[in-house]
């Protein structure tokens, strides 16, 4: 099922058929703010009311023309003014994909520069997304041009991926470890990534540990963020970071939007830093189609809303 819902979220038949239907639209309302930059504003603005900070996704991704990555990074800078206007505690996360990647390295670095640099001048963030393993090492290489000239810029790393012991380490050792840590999202083959749940979990728990250990060794500027709605890697986490001496404000809980509010709301109440990732716009299909994936019990939620139930 997860398979095949991935390999629907690549499909445009697909996306038209789904984003035609108006309840689709609803449905998706659960797990992203809207499809304007008011109703992002209007979401954050709640959140921070709560205690939690945001990082906020403009939705789309995998654009192949010049003219629409720098659309897409120019709605960025209209976020970011809008941050800084409503006096909103958020950082952006970023797909260097939407940013014109498939048009060309260079030019995507140079587009995704421009939030960069007003995301500095203003005191905001920007988190680079990971994308699927057939751009890692280019995400990862844009990743290290940004961070070399701006500390405002950290990555992902995904567990499920063989490599991100390794790509952690070497981030470690550069002093360029500003790394959100997650399970990954995209469907792999057996020679990139490990196949089972419980092993993408296992590798989680060591990535966080290689973090967690770096932390307490030496690196002031090493930063983590522990990006999953998972009770075992959650209070791993937690009982991890308390037993080495790293206190709650040193790392931070980052969930999705839309997703087990009340375990953020509970960490935010325990003195935890947490940060949720809220999507808006209208390029919310691919998106959409990954939540579905992640939890059969989504697709059933959807199905009902589609015949109205
Ligand atoms: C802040 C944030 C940023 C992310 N950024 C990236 C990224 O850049 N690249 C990338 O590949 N992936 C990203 N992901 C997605 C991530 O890789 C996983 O696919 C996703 O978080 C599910 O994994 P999990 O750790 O929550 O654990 P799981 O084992 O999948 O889920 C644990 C429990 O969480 C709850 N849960 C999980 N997912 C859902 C859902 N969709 N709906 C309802 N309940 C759910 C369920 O109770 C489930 O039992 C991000 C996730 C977060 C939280």
């Amino acid at each position: 099922m997860r398979t095949a819902l991935l390999a629907l979220s690549h499909s445009k038949q697909a996306q038209g058929l789904i984003v035609a239907v108006p309840l689709s639209r609803r449905a998706a309302r659960r797990f992203v703010a809207g499809e304007t930059l008011a109703n992002a504003v209007e979401v954050i603005r709640q959140l921070n009311s709560q205690g939690i900070t945001a990082t906020v996704d403009y939705l789309g991704e995998y654009v192949s023309s010049e003219a629409e990555a720098r659309n897409n990074a120019d709605e960025y800078l209209r976020l970011l003014d809008a941050i800084q206007a409503n006096g909103l505690k958020a950082g952006v996360s970023v797909k260097l994909t939407a940013m014109g990647m498939h048009v060309g390295d260079d030019f995507c670095f140079t587009n995704v520069r421009r939030i960069v640099e007003k995301a500095e001048q203003i005191g905001s963030f920007v988190r680079v997304d990971m994308e699927d393993a057939a751009v890692t090492s280019r995400t990862l290489a844009i990743y290290r041009r940004l961070r070399d000239s701006h500390p405002c810029v950290g990555v992902v790393i995904q567990a499920y991926l063989y490599r991100s012991q390794q790509d952690v380490a070497a981030l470690i050792d550069e002093g360029m470890a500003d790394v959100r840590l997650c399970k990954g999202a995209y469907d792999e083959p057996p020679t990139v990534a490990f196949p089972t749940k419980p092993e993408v979990d296992q590798n989680m728990l060591a990535l966080c540990r290689q973090m967690f250990d770096a932390s307490a060794a030496h690196a002031a500027d090493l930063q983590l963020a522990v990006a999953s709605h998972d009770d075992q890697i959650i209070n791993y986490a937690k009982a991890y970071a308390y037993h080495h001496g790293i206190g709650r404000d040193r790392f931070e809980f980052q969930m999705l939007y839309g997703i087990r509010r009340d375990v953020q709301l509970a960490l935010v109440k325990e003195g935890y830093k947490v940060r949720v990732y809220v999507p808006f716009g209208t390029a919310w299909y691919g998106y959409f189609m990954r939540r579905l994936a992640e939890r059969p019990a989504n697709l059933v939620f959807f199905l009902r809303a589609l015949v109205g139930r």
